[in-house]
């Protein structure tokens, strides 16, 4: 049995394969519409029983077209940003770092109105300690195999955002939140992905660091000293990441949705369950994938408002 993960991560608002510079050209090596494309072609490829596509976040802030359906003030302008992501057929998502930049309200908004639900078990109501938005985790079913897909979010916000954008919430370590819940999920599941907007302190290769260890970024920690995590699934530094330790994958697909990551497991049938026989992972450039129609047509009244307001 072959189980499927397509992972998008720090798309920053480019629905469109343009970065705005060149007024009026959209062939950009990059963009949602053409994630799109390639996540429905793999999907098509593979059965959709055998897939889980996932995204870890920074979706509402960074191109001139996020900064604009923000600036507007009109949250029809959201709606549309949000069905673009809709668009996409995501099942599970996480937030990033960046999706607080417009303040809780806007972003409340955006988790509401997307059919995917968001993990997240790291950034708490301060007062109830229970996940500020979204849930912990979910569990999946494809073809008789449970996944459970665990949220995290880098947490060190509180370094980068305004007071007044992350009131009454609470940040957690990414690593002792995941070490926890991952011993309660895993006897409940057959396979166990870590989806986090965080990366990776430490070369994963030989572990030696490769930058200061302050939190930021735990996943290192997280896939050598939590035996039960399967995948990892990350994002936050933008890089191009597809390495597989002691059989796991770990992969990350660069930013502004220029490739996504394909990791196949190769499952086994066993008397307690399915096992992890064997794992691959690849990078897929998008820019090979045009333009998703449905998806571009959803954003154009958008992408024009963008035009003319630039
Ligand atoms: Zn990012």
């Amino acid at each position: 049995m072959k189980l499927v993960f397509l992972h998008s991560s720090d798309t920053h608002g480019y629905l469109l394969p343009t970065d705005y510079q060149n007024d009026g050209e959209y062939n950009a090596p990059f963009g949602l519409s053409r994630v799109a494309s390639a996540i429905k072609a793999e999907k098509a490829k593979w059965g959709a029983e055998h897939v889980v596509v996932t995204d870890a976040g920074d979706c509402l802030q960074g191109s001139p077209l996020a900064a604009y359906a923000h600036g507007s003030g009109d949250l029809k302008n959201l709606d549309r940003f949000t069905a673009a992501y809709n668009a996409v057929g995501y099942d599970v998502r996480c937030l990033g770092n960046h999706d607080f930049n417009f303040g809780q309200s806007y972003m409340a908004n955006y988790v509401d109105n997307n059919q995917a639900p968001f993990v997240n078990c790291n950034i708490l109501d301060a007062e109830t300690h229970m996940p500020a938005l979204g849930r912990e985790y979910v569990i999946l079913e494809r073809s008789g195999v449970k996944i459970g897909v665990i949220g995290i979010t880098t947490q060190y916000i509180p370094h980068w955002e305004a007071a007044d954008r992350i009131k009454g919430l609470e940040f957690k370590s990414a690593f002792e939140q995941v070490n926890k819940l991952a011993k309660k999920l895993k006897p409940q599941v057959d396979v166990l992905a870590v989806l986090y907007h965080g990366g990776f302190e430490s070369d994963i290769e030989d572990g030696h660091a490769t930058e200061p260890h302050n939190g930021e970024n735990e996943g290192y920690r997280i896939l050598t000293e939590i035996p039960e995590v399967d995948v990892m699934l990350t994002g936050h530094q933008h890089r191009r990441l597809n390495v597989i330790k002691d059989g796991k994958p770990c992969v990350q697909p660069g930013y502004r949705g220029e490739a996504i990551a394909e990791v196949v497991l190769d499952l086994d049938k066993t008397e307690d369950g399915y096992k992890v026989k064997s794992a691959e992972s690849t990078l897929i450039d998008t820019k090979d994938y045009d333009s998703d129609p449905e998806l571009a047509q959803i954003v154009q009244p958008l992408d024009r408002a963008t035009q003319k307001w630039l």
